[in-house]
């Protein structure tokens, strides 16, 4: 074997990656798939967008940027902020990033020292875990319960924090479970991670898509929080642009100087052709993102009741992103289409095979009980996938 970096051992491949190549082949193959699985918008760039870049283009705008990003488009996220989570944030406190999973990157490998310590929330979205072991640092589990909406509270948070805590990693609307919180479970959460001296990153990728009349609020936007808080988001599913791959982080000017010197050290400036693009995105009229909501959320509806009807599968309510959370308890250790199931991969995989549905198993997510459905698809596809499940698993 070829003798490979230490870490090599500790990271594990991206599920959501094996998962998408899996429904590629079927795909290529001519097999349908009902593609429940997948964390992308179906809803195209908007024009305005891809105009941009065209232009851009033409422009030969194509050299490299600031490794920051465009000033512009720093200025444009910064009025972004102050519209939507009404903090302050200086151009020189945000760093534009391939995509929002390379902000974390950035975030989690100028925060942490080895072996310090990582609160995360499960379920959690799969790439949290391995970034904080590709840093040294150590992921610390914090399970939550269906009772409580699957989120944290100081109380369920405490008995895991220690000298070595460094920070929590806050992901709301949560990826899988959908979990918003309210201002008064955020305001207690501030004043936890306050008194234990901790920092917290606050992933709000999926901030356009909330459905509780509250709306979306931030845990930086509380009393003392800013200078302890790391704002990550994403044009990636706000506008449909996951493939131009363009996040930012907005901290504190210490740490974003930090995370700055990082990426120019890796991989430079984003797409300078993106960066036009996401300008255009986040400076245009953003109408479309009440239409999209109400889509969303009509869909959400749809597919809770439709995974409600089938055998063996709970679910909340979800009240953020573009996930339903099924709990899918009751089919391990039974049979489904002759096969045994001992996991929800089983489950996952059988699903796929005899019906053609494609969703992701909780395992990468920290739960080995739950399916994660994406309504992030057109509804005739969302119907039949129901329905194929329906067929194979049963009726209630
Ligand atoms: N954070 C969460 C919770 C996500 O679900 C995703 C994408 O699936 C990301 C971050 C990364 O988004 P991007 O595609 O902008 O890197």
């Amino acid at each position: 074997r070829t003798r490979l970096a230490e870490w090599t051992d500790r990271v594990l491949p991206s599920p959501t990656a094996l998962l998408e190549s899996t429904v590629a082949r079927y795909q290529r193959e001519g097999r349908p798939v009902f593609r429940l699985g997948l964390g992308q918008p179906d809803f195209p760039t908007p024009d305005r967008a891809k105009q941009s870049a065209i232009q851009a283009i033409h422009d030969d705008f194509t050299g490299y940027t600031d490794t920051a990003g465009i000033l512009p488009l720093r200025q444009a996220i910064s009025k972004a902020l102050r519209r939507d989570i009404g903090l302050e944030y200086g151009p020189d406190e945000i760093v534009v990033t391939v995509g929002g999973k390379h902000a974390l990157f950035n975030t989690i490998n100028t925060l942490c020292h080895p072996g310090d310590e990582v609160l995360i929330p499960v379920p959690y979205w799969v790439s949290f875990p391995e970034q904080v072991k590709f840093a040294g640092a150590k992921p610390v589990f914090v399970q939550t319960d269906e009772a409580d909406g699957f989120k944290v509270t100081p109380r369920t948070l405490a008995p895991y924090v220690n000298g070595s805590t460094r920070l929590l990693i806050l992901n709301q609307p949560n990826n899988p479970s959908g979990a918003v919180y309210s201002k008064k479970e955020l305001a207690e959460l501030a004043d936890f991670i306050r008194e234990r001296d901790l920092w917290v990153i606050s992933d709000e990728v999926y901030s356009s898509f909330v459905f509780q009349p509250e709306g979306f609020t931030s845990i930086a936007s509380f009393p003392g929080m800013r200078e302890r808080a790391v704002v990550i988001n994403a044009v990636s599913k706000a506008y449909g642009m996951t493939g131009w791959r363009i996040g930012y982080s907005a901290a504190p000017a210490e740490v974003s100087e930090a995370m700055l010197r990082l990426q120019s050290h890796t991989t430079s400036n984003p797409s300078s052709v993106a960066q036009k693009a996401a300008l255009a995105a986040i400076e245009g009229p953003q109408d479309d993102q009440t239409v999209i909501r109400e889509q969303y959320m009509a869909r959400r509806d749809l597919l809770v009741e439709g995974v409600r009807r089938i055998r063996g599968l709970e679910c909340l309510v979800p009240e953020g992103a573009f996930y339903v959370w099924a709990d899918a308890s009751d089919w391990l250790g039974r049979p489904v289409a002759g096969r045994p199931v001992a996991t929800v991969d089983d489950l996952a995989a059988i699903l796929l095979e005899e019906a053609g549905v494609a969703v992701m198993p909780g395992t990468g997510f920290g739960s080995p009980r739950h399916l994660r459905l994406s309504y992030s698809v057109a509804l005739p596809e969302m119907q039949g996938g129901l329905a194929a499940m329906e067929a194979l698993l049963g009726s209630k």
